[in-house]
């Protein structure tokens, strides 16, 4: 039987703009395109005269599994995720499902993981630059995983001074976990710590809010939305939400460096910064 190809592939956060080119090249590359209904639709335009396998949202399972059968038996397959379908993403599953059939290496098939633009870039280009220090990501969804272990997440990440991503912070049916999370965060940082809340970034009715760790539950946040919590140095500048790289410890606002710094070497601790 001939080998075949199963392409794990992450098309950005919506339009074609953001879908790398390597990722369009592996759907026409694709005989059978699988995926979940919302994300084929933002790729029809590419799979005309290919067989496509759509499913819902809470068959993710059989999506897997149907990717990897049609692959090992010879086919080029493309399974399809928004972002990157290794951050909360496909991915995971196939290597479960390639597990359980006790595939090995150089086995049918050859696998191809394909990366893409995940949800906390897309929408921090939308917002800033909220993440260009350290930051973290976590899911809300306690669908797979205990809340108990979520709050803990949330609360080391708050302790720590991360800027924390939260990917499904909410949807119809779920929506006490966000309110929770909040809580948590509000313990260890300012009501004004800005948060931005990202929905369906480049896609249509895309919509980002601006406001901060007090406020922002007054605003709608369901699946469609990331939600960016800002660390204890990020702030609005202009309307945007920018966390400092640090560089105005070390230096000053005309490019001297700072008196007891010296570039190129470790940050000397307790000098009066620049940044906030
Ligand atoms: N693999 C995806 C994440 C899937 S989890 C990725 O890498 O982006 C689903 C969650 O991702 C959503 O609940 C939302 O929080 C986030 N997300 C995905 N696409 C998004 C978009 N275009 N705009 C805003 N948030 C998005």
């Amino acid at each position: 039987m001939a080998s075949g190809i199963l392409y794990v592939v992450g098309i950005g956060p919506g339009a074609q703009d953001h879908a790398t080119p390597a990722a369009l090249a592996a759907i026409a590359d694709a005989e059978v395109v699988v995926g979940y209904t919302t994300y084929i639709k933002l790729v029809r335009h590419l799979i005309d005269g290919k067989e496509v396998v759509r499913t819902g949202m809470t068959e993710e399972i059989a999506r897997a599994r149907a990717a990897v059968e049609r692959a090992r038996d010879g086919a080029r397959v493309a399974l399809v995720s928004s972002g990157d379908a290794g951050v909360y993403g496909m991915a995971g599953l196939v290597f479960q499902v390639l597990g359980d059939l006790g595939w090995r290496r150089g086995d049918s098939p050859e696998l191809r993981i394909v990366p893409g633009i995940t949800a906390l870039s897309s929408c921090a280009s939308r917002v800033g630059a909220p993440l260009v220090h350290d930051f973290c990501a976590i899911s809300l969804s306690d669908l797979l995983t205990p809340w108990p272990v979520i709050a803990r997440r949330i609360e080391a990440a708050a302790a720590a001074d991360f800027v924390v991503g939260l990917y499904n912070p909410a949807s119809g049916r779920r929506t006490r976990q966000i309110a929770l999370a909040q809580a948590i965060l509000r313990r260890h940082r300012a009501g004004t710590t800005p948060v931005a809340l990202v929905k369906s970034a480049y896609r249509k009715l895309e919509h980002s809010v601006l406001t901060d760790l007090d406020t922002f539950l007054d605003h709608e946040i369901g699946m469609l939305t990331t939600v960016l919590v800002g660390s204890s140095s990020t702030y609005v500048y202009e309307g945007y939400m920018v966390t400092p790289r640090g560089y105005g410890n070390k230096y000053t606002h005309d490019g001297d460096v700072r008196p007891g710094q010296r570039p190129g070497h470790s940050l000397v601790p307790g000098e009066p910064g620049g940044e906030p």
